[in-house]
């Protein structure tokens, strides 16, 4: 049993592909529907309703649409609140070239690991007066050393060969100086790990320069969302970019793009974010198999390039999109 979240703009079209491609694997889903976002706030008055916390928390596993969040205005970003209310600590972001067309590079295989509850999104802002508004940047001890030693567990775990970890230590003495800390700290419990560090802005040079060299990142939530969207643009655009929420024993899965609300209703969008978030929720739930072939289908899908959608160069809508893939499992 699955929590589902449609969400809101494109989160319905890329959410009912996703379960039409993860149907044809033969994994027994069940899903328990639950609204969060605008369809939330119009049957509740609350864009994150307790019963979606609950849903969560007894089935352990959600895939979830994007989530409209009004900028510089309104509620708070329901995708922040659920990841700290559920203490989904962790953000994995894998960027890996499956052969999209224009992609510059053949070779990156690159995965991002975000802490998600604290840093910049701490959401502890003010304004100290009309002219000055202040926010404050949260990095502690307890979440630096869990999100690290996530990262060296994934590295090992996933056969990977070194972990980078991205700060700015340099100008954010205290704060990142903490992160660094903790992150040296764990890197010296796995030695078969090579660790190396990165001050961020050089961080993103290097990614759009020599991605090839880099594998496991480590990153604070800001540098994490930033860098995970840099990677995502390296092996083909956020139509390709899946992503899970993790907690100890809970996991939200969902694509890394938002709602994209210019597309929304028009069946025009990238299903395959979507799929491929589908497809890690499968691996965590022990179908690694299944989750296999779905990765295949859409690489499959993504290289041929006949039944692709806009951003790929392709015409065909979100569901035709999604009907090749689930055609070719
Ligand atoms: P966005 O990711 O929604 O869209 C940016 C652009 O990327 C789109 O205009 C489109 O050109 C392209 N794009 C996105 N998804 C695509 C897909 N599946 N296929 C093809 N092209 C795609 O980012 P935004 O416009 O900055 O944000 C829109 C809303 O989404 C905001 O309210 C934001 O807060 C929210 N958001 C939610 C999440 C989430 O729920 N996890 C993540 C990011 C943004």
């Amino acid at each position: 049993m699955v929590t589902l979240i449609e969400g809101d703009g494109i989160g319905p079209e890329v959410i009912q592909a996703c379960v039409l491609v993860l149907d044809k694997t033969g994994v027994p889903l069940e899903y328990e529907r639950v609204n969060a976002g605008q369809k939330a706030i119009e049957a509740y008055g609350t864009p994150l309703p307790e019963d979606v916390l609950l849903s969560i928390k007894r089935n352990r596993v959600a895939l979830k649409g994007p989530v409209t969040t009004p900028v510089a205005s309104g509620f708070r970003s329901v995708n922040v609140a659920l990841r700290q209310k559920l203490d989904l600590y962790a953000n994995v972001r894998p960027a890996k070239s499956i052969g999209a067309p224009g992609t510059r590079y053949e070779d990156v295989d690159i995965v991002v690991i975000r802490e998600n509850t604290e840093g910049l999104y701490s959401g502890v802002e003010r304004m100290a007066n009309p002219d000055r508004a202040e926010s404050i940047r949260i990095i502690t001890r307890s979440a630096s050393e869990r999100i690290a030693r996530f990262a060296f567990d994934f590295a090992m775990r996933n056969r990977r060969k070194k972990v980078t970890s991205v700060h700015k230590a340099n100008i954010l003495k205290l704060t990142d100086g903490l992160f660094l800390d903790c992150s040296r700290k764990v890197a010296s419990e796995y030695p078969d790990l090579e660790y190396e560090e990165r001050i961020v802005d050089n961080m993103a040079m290097q990614l759009v320069v020599k991605p090839n060299l880099y594998d496991v990142l480590l990153t604070t939530n800001l540098f994490g969302d930033i860098l995970s969207d840099l990677c995502a643009g390296l092996v083909g655009g956020l139509g390709l970019a899946a992503s899970a929420n993790m907690g100890e024993d809970l996991a939200v899965f969902e694509p890394v793009h938002g709602s994209a609300p210019k597309y929304a209703g028009k069946n025009r969008v990238n299903p395959a974010a979507t799929i491929l978030s589908g497809a890690m929720m499968l691996d965590y739930m022990g179908y690694t198999e299944e989750a296999g072939r779905v990765r295949q289908a859409v690489e499959e899908v993504v290289r041929a390039g006949k039944t692709v959608t806009y951003d790929l160069g392709g015409s065909s809508s979100t569901l035709e999109m999604a009907r090749a893939i689930a055609d070719r499992l």
